[in-house]
């Protein structure tokens, strides 16, 4: 069965101030179908392939073959990240963690705001295109990044970085510049307005 976008978990304004409907609906609807529609294209033909999950896919790019790893790599990765993405913003998120997750986020960082501050500085420290990730590996929360569309399920050895991801956030430029142009510290401190926690809990929960 060929991969599918799903809708926004919640209307494309719902987001503002902090993201923009017109960054929604461009990133919802052209950048993350485009993954998608590109994925599907590169495992067209490839039954054994089309038959794996998405993240079956990018945990084992190795069984890829290296005529479309590439594009599967790229836009399998694409897929998966932007899926995380919605998933993780809510017009109703802001605030602070809570529970297992307050307690493990105090326990690497220390305060919350030590914890937003070193978060901040691996999105802006991406040089171009990717995505900062806290990541739970071997029973403690790290902070990494990955470049373009890498991820950290891929492993070590293709994305540089492992762990399962509890938090993911877009540092493309298309994810900001409509709003904020080239003020990536910003778009980053506005978006913790609309974290989930909630969806976040849930992913460290199932990460653990
Ligand atoms: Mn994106």
């Amino acid at each position: 069965m060929a991969h599918e976008l799903a809708p926004l978990p919640y209307p494309k304004e719902a987001l503002e101030p902090h993201i923009d409907t017109l960054t929604m609906e461009i990133h919802h609807g052209r950048h993350h179908k485009a993954y998608v529609d590109n994925l599907n294209k590169a495992l067209a033909g490839n039954a054994a392939l089309e038959a794996k999950s998405l993240e079956a896919l990018i945990r084992d790019l190795a069984s890829v073959p290296d005529a479309i790893r590439g594009p599967v790599r790229n836009n399998g990765g694409g897929h998966w990240n932007h899926t995380f993405f919605w998933q993780i913003l809510s017009p109703k998120g802001g605030g602070t963690p809570a529970g297992d997750l307050a307690a493990a986020i105090a326990a690497a960082f220390g305060t919350f705001a030590d914890f937003q501050a070193k978060f901040e500085a691996a999105g802006i420290g991406r040089f171009g295109s990717g995505w900062a990730w806290l990541v739970a590996n071997q029973g403690t929360l790290q902070i990494v990044s990955t470049a373009n569309q890498d991820n950290p399920l891929m492993g070590k050895s293709i994305s540089g970085v492992e762990g399962v991801p509890v938090l993911g956030v877009d540092v493309w430029e298309h994810a900001y510049y409509l709003k904020y142009q080239n003020k990536r510290a910003d778009y980053l401190k506005a978006l913790w307005n609309v974290i989930d926690w909630n969806a976040v809990s849930a992913n460290f929960a199932r990460a653990k």
